[in-house]
């Protein structure tokens, strides 16, 4: 008898934290993805009141409160002018949960899931537990997702492409065009696109595009409070899509889920239907710290591609690079830890205060020049 299932045997604990715990505890960690801000005032004050008021103890919904959903609709018409059915959406334990319902109700076994190399690690991870067979895609040069390599990687088995815009590790910023070639492509090819749009609020030159403004039946978009308010503790996310595909999610959110956490849901509404100016300030700081490692990467002669949005640059780096920088007291996250093509890069995440990060860059300068 088999102990453990294939499926399970075939992913393991992501890499990133190992890279944590071979730090000194002084060290300036450059290496979460978790935003330095606090959650907005006015979402944890609505999520006390409905403690308070005892909304919170039982159930709701399945796919979440009426206006918990009715705010995350509210939101894709005023952010993307997308109109969507508070109906069509489903409320979820973050964007990870968003992502594993996504592949779930999709993703035959054997069928082929195309994901970004590098890209955010749970793709290839979430494909794997659905039985299914990640098909990693090298990024541009400029480290952007490349329409045309996506198109060129999809086969008769071919279940669905994740797109990632802004991107994480890379901070790359998807163009119009491109945006418009992904919706195409899923709906000539007939195979899902989705699109993890986690980060849309953090663009910097520009407005966020998605795939779901120029096609509906083939797009489900996923999305959190997690970046977007810096709640990644509150596990708040969302995933909408066309009425079928929904109902398809809820049926797994339903047996692992039963509904998102109550007290979350108070809260998320709160930030999601509330004054967004904290959102404007988070994006204004994430791009003064862009400018700032930018800088500090020339200085060091490390080339790397001008991140347009979410809090993290993807320089080139010479070997020995991520392994000096730690053992200088900063951490980054050696590229290889988000796929075979992101070998000699590093991810620098930015989610760190200006003078913290201004120090951080004199080591990377001093570690850089070491290995070189
Ligand atoms: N997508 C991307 C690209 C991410 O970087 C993350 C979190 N690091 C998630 C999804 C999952 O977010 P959540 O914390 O809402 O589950």
């Amino acid at each position: 008898m088999t102990r453990f299932s294939d499926r399970v045997e075939r992913i393991s604990i992501s890499g990133i934290r190992e890279v944590f715990e071979a730090a000194g505890d002084d060290a300036i960690n450059l290496g979460l993805g978790q935003p330095d801000f606090p959650a907005p005032e006015h979402a944890r004050r609505a999520a006390v009141d409905a403690i308070e008021a005892g909304d919170t103890d039982g159930y709701t919904s399945n796919k979440g409160t009426l206006e918990l959903r009715t705010a995350i609709a509210d939101r894709h018409a005023a952010d993307q002018g997308v109109d969507v059915d508070p109906d069509d959406v489903i409320a979820t334990a973050g964007g990870s949960e968003a992502l594993h319902l996504a592949m779930e109700a999709h993703v035959e076994p054997g069928q082929e899931v195309i994901i970004p190399d590098p890209g955010f690690v749970a793709y290839d991870a979430l494909a794997k537990l659905a039985g299914g067979e990640p098909v990693p895609v090298p990024l541009r040069e400029d480290l952007t997702v490349d329409p045309a390599a996506v198109e060129a990687a999809i086969t008769d088995d071919t279940a669905a492409f994740v797109v990632n815009s802004p991107g994480n590790p890379t901070g790359t910023v998807s163009p119009e065009s491109d945006v418009r070639e992904f919706a195409r492509i899923a709906r000539e090819h007939d195979v899902l696109c989705v699109s993890d749009e986690v980060y849309a609020p953090f663009v910097f030159d520009g407005d966020h595009r998605s795939p779901l403004e120029f096609e509906r039946e083939n797009v489900v978009a996923i999305d959190a409070c997690s970046k977007r308010y810096s709640m990644t503790g509150w596990r708040l996310g969302w995933v909408t899509g066309a009425t079928d595909r929904i109902e398809r999610m809820l049926r797994v959110h339903q047996y692992v889920q039963a509904c998102a956490s109550a007290p979350a849901q108070y809260a998320a509404e709160a930030a999601l239907a509330g004054p967004q100016g904290v959102v404007d300030e988070m994006r204004g700081a994430y791009e003064r710290r862009r400018d700032l490692v930018l800088d500090g990467l020339a200085e060091a002669g490390l080339d790397c591609p001008t991140p347009q949005g979410a809090f993290y640059a993807m320089p080139r780096v010479p070997e020995g690079f991520v392994d000096e920088c730690i053992e200088r007291g900063v951490i980054v996250v050696p590229g290889e830890a988000f796929g075979e093509h992101g070998a000699g890069h590093a991810r620098i995440s930015y989610a760190a205060g200006e003078a913290e990060l201004e120090a951080a860059m004199e080591t990377v300068a001093e570690a850089a020049a070491a290995v070189r």
